[in-house]
């Protein structure tokens, strides 16, 4: 599975942010800075409420370019 992308709202400012699962490192909300998602080396620990998964079905998305 190449991963998932989750959309996570933030407990601090209700900002919905779309996190990708496997993400490398902290993800801060884009509004206030919370912590919206912490690196574990594999999924992503969420810290917000995960209210959408967002499967990814092609290749050239345009949420996040993974190195192709
Ligand atoms: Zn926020």
């Amino acid at each position: 599975m190449a991963g998932n992308f989750y959309a996570v709202q933030c407990p601090d400012c209700e900002n919905e942010q779309i996190v990708f699962g496997k993400a490398a490192s902290t993800v801060a909300c884009a509004v206030c800075g919370t912590t919206l998602a912490r690196s574990t080396g594999g999924d992503a620990t969420f810290e917000g409420e995960v209210i959408e998964t967002v499967e990814r079905r092609d290749a050239d998305g345009e949420l996040a370019d993974t190195g192709t």
